[in-house]
């Protein structure tokens, strides 16, 4: 073929020399590491789980906090069957505002129990992460060194849905993780007034993690917080701090005096610790221990834990009913309407109520 010689330097039109392709699959793989196939039976999950297996545990969680419909009953399945193995755990809840140290305070806590042998699971109840990105433990840089302790699991909590069903989520994984041996969990979650009651209800033991502050001691933290606690420690104590840390503790504790006694006739505790400088945490969890034996012996810790099922069956109820009604076909129309009403004060809230209970009773057309 005759060369045209005006196309000479255009590269395009040019064959070059070509660069050696890389093989498509790394070859330092180990692909006996690899899991092949996703988990498929209950069998499946719990011999994982029950093996200590944590990528295991991890799928059974994502499991657990999956949406999908025909995901639904094998999280079912699978809960029920750690059921009997679960419930042997000691349960700390650790609420406290936006940096108050309550990771500061986690890594320090968690390394000391896993230092005594202790198994640990973290995991959240975050009713802003579904909003900003998650404020809690979504970054990764939190407790970066617990992550890496063999005894201990993290597990954010799942970052959409609503409260209510992160809760019960969150009270699952709980289940699944005593299920894989872990005998110490914290759930942590935000004080910010939504969730503590939530998390209460999950735990043997309230723990509010708080700063002293210039007198607003009391301000920071919502009285109804403060009456759920079972210790309150002022963290940040260090430095020339302490002096202000131990002027809230005496302030705290005179505040503790006037709140109702706890149901567990346990006395409140207020201490000063230092999560930055590992000061005070042997104490926290000396005065955990006492607390557990102190419920056991007045039985009360058994006892609350049954209050506490009682409890969320109820909820249970409530939040299923409340989706199904809502997911029942043109209800959301009926809902927008009243709602309309209510706006214009046609309508009583309770008429409006009675009227979606009947649509849904009677299957609404
Ligand atoms: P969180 O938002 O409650 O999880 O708080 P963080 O654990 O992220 O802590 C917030 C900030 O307080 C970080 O800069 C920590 O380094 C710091 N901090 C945490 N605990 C202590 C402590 O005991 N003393 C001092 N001086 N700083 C601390």
């Amino acid at each position: 073929m005759k060369k045209n010689k005006k196309f000479d330097n255009i590269s395009a039109l040019n064959i070059v020399q070509g660069v050696q392709k890389p093989d498509i699959v790394n070859p330092y793989i180990d692909f006996s590491q690899l899991r092949q196939q996703p988990l498929q039976s209950v069998e499946d999950y719990m011999r994982h789980i029950r093996t200590g297996d944590r990528v295991g545990l991890s799928q059974a969680i994502t499991l657990i906090e999956s949406n999908l419909q025909e995901h639904s009953t094998l999280s079912q399945q699978l809960i029920e069957a750690c059921i009997p193995f679960a419930g042997k755990s000691i349960r700390i809840g650790i609420t406290g505002m936006p940096g108050a140290g309550k990771s500061t305070f986690i890594e320090i806590f968690g390394k000391y129990l896993t230092k005594m042998g202790r198994k640990l699971a973290v995991l959240a109840i975050d009713p802003s992460s579904g909003r900003s990105k998650g404020s809690i433990l979504g970054d990764k840089t939190r407790m970066e060194e617990l992550a890496a302790d063999q005894n201990a699991f993290i597990r954010p909590s799942p970052s959409a849905g609503t409260l209510g069903g992160v809760a019960r989520k969150t009270a699952e994984t709980l289940i699944v993780c005593e299920a894989a041996g872990f005998d110490t969990i914290i759930i942590e979650t935000v004080g910010v007034g939504q969730s503590e009651t939530e998390v209460k209800n999950m735990v043997d033991f309230f723990l509010l993690l708080t700063l002293a502050g210039a007198g607003d001691e009391l301000q920071g933290i919502k009285r109804g917080i403060m009456e759920m606690a079972d210790a309150i420690l002022i963290n940040k104590a260090d430095g020339d701090n302490i002096a202000r840390a131990e002027l809230a503790k005496t302030q705290i504790n005179n505040a503790l005096h006037l709140f109702p006694p706890l149901p567990s006739q346990w006395t409140p505790k207020t201490m000063t610790v230092s999560a930055q400088q590992n000061k005070g945490i042997q104490e926290v969890w000396l005065m955990i221990d006492d607390y557990v034996n102190f419920t056991k012996k007045s039985n009360y810790f058994a006892k609350n834990r049954i209050e506490q099922s009682k409890e969320r069956f109820h909820q249970y109820i409530r939040d299923t009913l409340y989706e199904k009604i809502l997911s029942a076909p043109d209800i959301q129309a009926k809902i927008h309407s009243l709602e309309k009403q209510i706006q214009q004060q046609t309508m009583s809230v309770y008429a409006a109520g009675r009227e979606i209970l009947e649509a849904w009773k009677n299957g609404v057309n």
